[in-house]
């Protein structure tokens, strides 16, 4: 049985191109989970895979997977995704960071951020440690209080980053042992967790509700 996420934020357009960053990561999950939430909510359109600039500018929405951010950031400037990326967020496209793309999101990042020197897109106006549940908690998955969706959902954290500060135009999503780990700036959505990495489409379906 799949959750539904009820919400009357349907899309209204005939067809919507999302596009996933299949540079790194669970790409295949994120393309089969966006497809699904689309059949769930009625919405027509496609699932594209984009690993070269020239795509991005044709689609209504980004979703950004995890991976290594570092290497993230690295092949995308050099193919030129990171400028689209960040011309579609100013053109107020939805655009969805889990794991490594909340790292990618984020306007700066605690040592490890620094010490690596590495890019980030800087969409959104937060703070986020990389790596930040270490050790045995290294992986783990537990159900969560996510504001927007009535009862819980099971995230999974893999090396996981939190977010340490938030600025005023950001909404906290969800907690996690008193460290941030979902929020939303406008159209932008930031998740320390893997959404695609359950059967639970709920966040696939928010994010689809997010697309203008
Ligand atoms: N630890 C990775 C990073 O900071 C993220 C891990 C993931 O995306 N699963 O880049």
């Amino acid at each position: 049985m799949k959750n539904k996420l009820h919400t009357n934020d349907t899309h209204k357009n005939d067809t919507m191109r999302i596009a996933v960053i299949a540079i790194q990561g669970n790409v295949e999950e994120h393309i089969e989970s966006a497809h699904k939430a689309m059949e769930d909510m009625g919405i027509r359109g496609e699932v594209l895979p984009v690993r070269h600039s020239g795509t991005i500018p044709t689609c209504d929405a980004i979703i950004l997977p995890g991976g290594e951010s570092t290497t993230l950031g690295r092949l995308m400037a050099r193919e030129g995704i990171d400028i689209e990326i960040k011309e579609a967020a100013a053109a107020g496209k939805a655009i969805m960071g889990t794991c490594a793309g909340l790292v990618l999101l984020a306007k700066d990042g605690g040592e490890q951020v620094k010490r690596t020197g590495q890019k980030l897109l800087g969409l959104m106006d937060v703070s986020v440690d990389r790596n930040a549940f270490g050790g045995q908690k290294e992986s783990f998955e537990i159900p969560l209080e996510i504001s927007m969706l009535d009862s819980p959902y099971n995230v999974v954290f893999i090396r996981a980053p939190v977010i340490t500060r938030v600025g005023p135009d950001v909404e906290v999503l969800a907690s996690f042992n008193d460290k941030i780990v979902a929020a939303r700036q406008g159209n932008i959505l930031g998740l320390a967790f893997h959404p695609e990495l359950t059967d639970d489409l709920r966040i696939h379906c928010y994010f689809l509700g997010m697309v203008k």
